[in-house]
């Protein structure tokens, strides 16, 4: 066990990764300290309506009584929650330093990273206010609300192609937007994408305006060479341009991929450094959804306890 002024494990992160971390820590008797954020408490299921695709929730729940419970279940067995920013981090030693945002140290022998990671966003007015109410960063997490709708998918990479044929089996129609005249993606998934009867593209287009007062009702297309503007009736928006992990605090510290997600020794959490765990979308490319987030929050959780087992 950690000394009074070294804890056993600091938490970074408090979404479904960092608090499923929190109440196996705390569960296991290691007195998790958890720093939330200053801002975002909660995660990216605080900025949605309805998850239907967290198990245990027959009939769905909203995304932020989803992480308000994952939250009370972390206090309930000790968890220490801080509403604060992580803002510097020094892991390379036996024991690990976290400075706050007030410019406090903590101490910990074990800390696990689950910052998570941000969708890109276009960054034209209405995309927040419609955000759960037509407009997703996410065809897996809501292409089932939208069957036999037109519904646009923006981007031109290899996700944006994979969500626009995922979302072709709901929507009665599929327009990918993208800004040049062909795609980035992989010529498997465009040829995919181009046999697919129900996808059509909007080549040198950008969306220029988003419209509706409670839910999506369509968007200003604007094309790129021209300057000519067309309106699409869709009641779907998904954003496919990108993510970005939050991982900006750790460069120098855990090892990165090219991308900046942390790189862990699969199907562990390790990282490079010893007592060092990551989880969640800060590693993920592929899943990225609450449930796996939270499963690997857990996995991380238990490698933590047995370092720490070791270390006595
Ligand atoms: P996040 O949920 O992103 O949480 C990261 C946390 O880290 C945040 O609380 C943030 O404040 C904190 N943090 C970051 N930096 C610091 C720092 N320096 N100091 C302290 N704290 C910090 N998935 C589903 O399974 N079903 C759905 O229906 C679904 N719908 C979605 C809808 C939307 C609009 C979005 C954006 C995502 C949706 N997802 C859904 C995906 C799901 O939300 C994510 O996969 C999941 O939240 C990832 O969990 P995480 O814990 O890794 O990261």
């Amino acid at each position: 066990m950690a000394d009074q002024d070294v804890r056993n494990v600091i938490i970074i992160g408090s979404g479904p990764a960092g608090y499923t971390a929190a109440v196996y820590a705390a569960r296991a008797n290691l007195a998790p300290l958890v720093f939330e954020g200053s801002v975002t408490a909660g995660g990216a299921l605080m900025t949605t309506t309805e998850v239907e695709n967290f198990p245990g929730f027959r009939d769905g729940i909203m995304g932020p009584e989803l992480m308000d419970n994952m939250r009370a279940q972390a206090e309930r067995f000790g968890a220490e929650l801080v509403s604060d920013d992580v803002t510097e981090v020094d892991l390379t030693g036996a024991v690990k330093v976290v400075k706050d945002g007030s410019g406090n140290e903590h101490r910990a022998l074990a800390v696990i990273l689950s910052t998570g990671s941000s969708y890109r966003k276009l960054g034209i007015p209405d995309e927040d206010r419609l955000s759960g109410h037509g407009v997703s960063w996410c065809a897996t997490c809501d292409g089932f609300f939208f069957r036999d709708q037109h519904i646009a998918v923006v981007g031109g990479g290899d996700s944006a192609v994979e969500e626009a044929t995922f979302l072709s089996r709901f929507a009665s129609k599929v327009t990918l937007v993208h800004r040049r005249d062909e795609l980035r993606a992989s010529k498997i998934m465009q040829d995919r994408a181009f046999a697919d009867p129900k996808i059509e593209f909007a080549w040198n287009s950008t969306v220029e305006t988003i419209h509706g007062d409670d839910k999506l009702t369509g968007v200003t297309l604007v094309d790129t060479v021209t300057g000519e503007k067309r309106e699409l009736d869709v009641t779907g928006l998904f954003i496919a341009v990108g993510h970005d992990p939050r991982s900006e605090l750790l460069h120098g510290q855990v090892r990165l991929d090219q991308e900046g997600y942390v790189l862990v020794d699969h199907p562990s959490t390790k990282t490079n450094l010893p007592g060092v765990f990551a989880s969640g979308d800060l590693v993920d490319h592929q899943y990225r959804q609450a449930i796996t987030a939270a499963g690997t929050g857990c996995a991380a959780a238990l490698d933590a306890e047995r370092y720490l087992a070791d270390l006595e």
